[in-house]
């Protein structure tokens, strides 16, 4: 089972040297070393939503003493679309049978699931909605 929808907000879409580019502007305290951008999912779904876009980017500020903007872009083929999407269809049929893993990671500080995970069912009451 595959999910009927993914909800999601590109930050830009661009020309960049004359090839359509989706871009996700990210800031780092070190620099990316390069593997992120080829193995993010992110990016892969983000492929999807843009089938005709030729490149997929971080554009990364990274803030050490001399900040700096590292730009790091990959692309996506049919095989690596199928295997996202055979992954998100394992992640969709757990939770079609309400299976949840929790994943902990700095992400956490930014998750909006963060009042499920911590047990806090009135503030998840308070901020979540349900989709039917
Ligand atoms: S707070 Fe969010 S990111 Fe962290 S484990 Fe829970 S669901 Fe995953």
């Amino acid at each position: 089972m595959l999910p009927s929808f993914l909800i999601g907000v590109i930050d830009l879409v661009a020309e960049r040297s004359g090839r359509k580019t989706v871009v996700d502007f990210k800031t780092s305290g070190s620099s990316y070393d390069g593997f992120e951008a080829e193995l993010s999912d992110q990016l892969t779904a983000y492929k999807l939503a843009e089938p005709d876009a030729e490149e997929l980017a971080f554009c990364v500020l990274v803030k050490t003493k001399e900040p700096k903007i590292e730009w790091h872009t990959t692309r996506r083929n049919g095989d690596q679309l199928s295997e996202y999407l055979a992954k998100v269809g394992y992640v969709a049929r757990d939770i079609g049978s309400s299976k949840f893993y929790k994943r902990p990671g700095m992400w956490c500080s930014w998750c909006d699931f963060r009042p499920v995970c911590l047990g806090d069912r009135k503030k998840a009451a308070e901020t979540l909605i349900h989709v039917p």
